[in-house]
């Protein structure tokens, strides 16, 4: 039986309520904006998905799994703090990182003039360039809660190679 390719692709999901009195942190960087993410950390919501995929490739559960919402530990906290862990134990566990393509739907403000710095940000936590760090952005044609501003949501799909 020939051997598997050493490859792990890995998705994930993430939506956060959105209200007034929040501050809006997307990829990192916080955004001004009226509304900001409702959450128990600071409501990353691009962070939190990426998280997801990279934990998903190596069947490691999600997110929450390993970060409880009801632990006071990480209220508030600053989501890179959770990538930086995550990132850690993929590499652990003997994998780096391939690519990373996410989307973010967000009806305003526009994320597409923050795209750079995101993938700076990220990238440094991550050890990838910003072509290996794709962040796609979308409104949600103002239908539905992403649509009216209720809500804020964000995919990532990751490849893990083996190290
Ligand atoms: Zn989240």
């Amino acid at each position: 039986m020939q051997a598997k390719p050493k490859i792990r692709i890995g998705y994930g999901v993430d939506v956060h309520q959105l209200a007034e009195g929040y501050p809006l942190w997307i990829g990192g960087i916080e955004l001004p904006s009226l509304l900001g993410a409702v959450g128990h950390s600071d409501a990353d919501v691009l962070i939190h998905a990426i998280c997801d995929a990279l934990l998903g490739a190596l069947a490691l559960r999600d997110i929450g799994y390993h970060f409880s919402d009801q632990d006071p530990q990480y209220k508030g906290i600053d989501s890179k703090i959770l990538l930086k862990e995550v990132y850690q134990l993929i590499r652990t566990k003997g994998y780096g990182i391939v690519n990373i393509d996410a989307t973010v739907i967000l009806e305003t403000p526009k994320v597409n003039p923050h795209i750079e710095q995101m993938q700076a940000v990220l990238g440094a936590i991550l050890e990838l360039h910003p072509e290996e760090l794709s962040i796609k952005a979308t409104t949600h044609e103002k239908v539905d809660s992403f649509g009216e501003k209720r809500a804020i949501k964000a995919y990532a799909s990751a490849l893990l190679y083996q190290l």
